[in-house]
């Protein structure tokens, strides 16, 4: 047994160290607890430690390993993004309005990871009911970049980002709507994968807007996000969403190289409104793609993905919505009690429990949905919605992925775009569509710009995840931007 163990690893490689009987999943977990609590001062990447779960599931996985059992998740730390329901560990949304809720019964992908006997850490934090691009929006204060600590790491799902960047853990799950995996894995340096809509299961995720909302992995490398997503992936008989498409090994493009790739950079996403030391990157990614036998076409178009950020700023509202009428005082969460009418409790406790981007959403869906206004916005946006879809479809019969950057600019300082919701929101634009569209997308580490990393953005064709992988993990034979590391005090 080594006096330390070596944490900055990824996965599979401790999968092989716990196989080999290096450590053992008990060690590897107190290690990581330790390591995350050094870090939490600085990155404040959790809501909740659960530290007695996790040292449980490392005995249980311990006893798996012994026995020569268990799978590539088998003693793995691993963070979930607090929007999974989490059974007898609180998931709060990161809202005030679940800050004392604690479900009967863990989501389908929490059952799936601790089956195939991975060890949770804690919950992560992210911008209330994950509507958000930064992280600020946590109603326990934001998390921050371990790249430089006076950025924010991106979000919605910023936490379980930045504690993968910073080598806390090496895996974690977050949810995806709008681009909530890819643009914090972009602006903290890994990889991060929205899976197609309908690979994972939703069941016990807490809703923000149903016809967008995917789970999926964030890891040091292609291996790591394919084992991962294998595990969560699959139909699932409680979730009616749940595609019956069978689950393939994710790493079966790995080691076919980019020979052939036929990638499409459509120009509209390289044009206004990007940062230069990000466009720069991504043309030099581009290069080597190119100069290792991809097929690079600069003609394709999706013209109406650029309707795609107002499209999904009237549907993902609406939805949110319906969705958040549930949390009304009476069933979960926060309540406030002493009103003179139930109209009133209802009305205290929404306009006490929610933050201001929350009932920004709210306001917007309710105004998009309303009588009178829904055939001129939120039909009209479906009608938009399915032109997209169309051209995603056109554009990857005769390309197998679309490029573009994965955030127009690198991390940005936190408190920058507080103000200003629709600066906030932009942040999104090359992400949303491959949401409207339903196309699996991933966002994989190709650089930096002023020593903050930057993320390259493929979106395929659905239930391609596969393809998607295969390519990161040939560009990551050639380049070694996934290795980097933010220097955060070690433990
Ligand atoms: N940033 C986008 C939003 O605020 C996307 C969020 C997400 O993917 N959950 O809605």
């Amino acid at each position: 047994m080594p006096d330390t163990i070596d944490l900055d690893v990824p996965a599979h490689e401790h999968a092989a160290r716990l196989r080999a009987g290096d450590y053992t999943a008990r060690t590897l977990a107190e290690a990581t607890l330790e390591r995350v609590r050094a870090q939490e001062p600085s990155l404040h990447a959790y809501i909740t430690l659960t530290d007695e779960l996790a040292l449980a599931q490392a005995a249980a996985a311990d006893e798996r390993l012994r026995a020569g059992e268990g799978g590539p998740l088998t003693g793995i730390p691993i963070g979930v993004k607090d929007l999974l329901s989490t059974k007898g560990v609180r998931t709060t949304a990161a809202s005030k309005m679940l800050e004392q809720f604690t479900p009967v019964l863990d989501c389908t992908v929490v059952q799936r990871i601790q089956e195939a006997g991975a060890v949770i850490i804690g919950k992560t934090n992210l911008d209330e009911f994950a509507m958000g691009s930064s992280t600020e929006h946590s109603a326990f204060g934001p998390t921050h970049n371990p790249w430089d600590l006076d950025r924010v790491p991106g979000g919605s799902s910023g936490g379980s980002a930045a504690t993968v960047a910073a080598r806390g853990v090496p895996l974690s799950l977050g949810t995806d709507t709008g681009g909530s995996i890819r643009q914090p894995a972009a602006l903290c340096g890994i990889l991060g994968l929205k899976p197609t809509y309908g690979r994972v299961s939703r069941f016990g995720v807490v809703a923000f807007a149903s016809s967008l909302d995917q789970v999926g992995p964030f890891g040091l490398d292609a291996e790591d996000v394919a084992r991962l997503l294998g595990v969560i992936a699959g139909h699932d008989p409680n979730d009616s969403t749940t595609a019956p498409v069978p689950v393939p090994d994710y790493t079966e493009h790995f080691g076919r190289g980019l020979g052939g790739l036929r990638v499409g950079v459509p120009q509209q996403f390289l044009g206004e409104g990007l940062d230069d030391g990000v466009r720069q990157a991504i043309e030099q990614a581009i290069g080597v793609l190119e100069a290792n036998g991809a097929v690079v076409d600069r003609s394709v178009t999706l013209p109406s993905a650029d309707a795609a950020l107002p499209v999904y700023y009237l549907i993902a509202p609406s939805e949110a919505s319906a969705n958040l009428a549930r949390y009304d005082g009476v069933k979960y969460g926060y309540s406030y009690t002493s009103g003179a009418s139930v109209e009133e409790e209802m009305s205290l406790t929404r306009g006490g429990g929610f933050g201001p981007e929350v009932k920004r959403r709210i306001m917007l869906g309710t105004y998009a949905l309303s009588a009178g206004y829904y055939d001129a916005y939120y039909l009209k946006a479906q009608k938009v919605r399915t032109l997209i879809r169309r051209e995603f479809e056109a554009a990857l019969s005769d390309h197998d992925v679309i490029l573009s950057p994965t955030s127009p600019s690198t991390a940005f300082r936190l408190g920058e775009k507080l103000d200003d919701p629709y600066a906030m929101y932009l942040n999104d634009l090359y992400t949303i569509p491959a949401n409207i569209a339903g196309n699996a997308a991933i966002s994989i580490p190709a650089g930096f710009a002023d020593g903050l990393p930057v993320g390259l953005h493929l979106a395929g064709r659905p239930f391609e995840e596969s393809r998607l992988l295969g390519a990161a993990h040939a560009y990551a034979q050639l380049t070694d931007w996934h290795t980097r590391q933010p220097s955060l005090p070690a433990v």
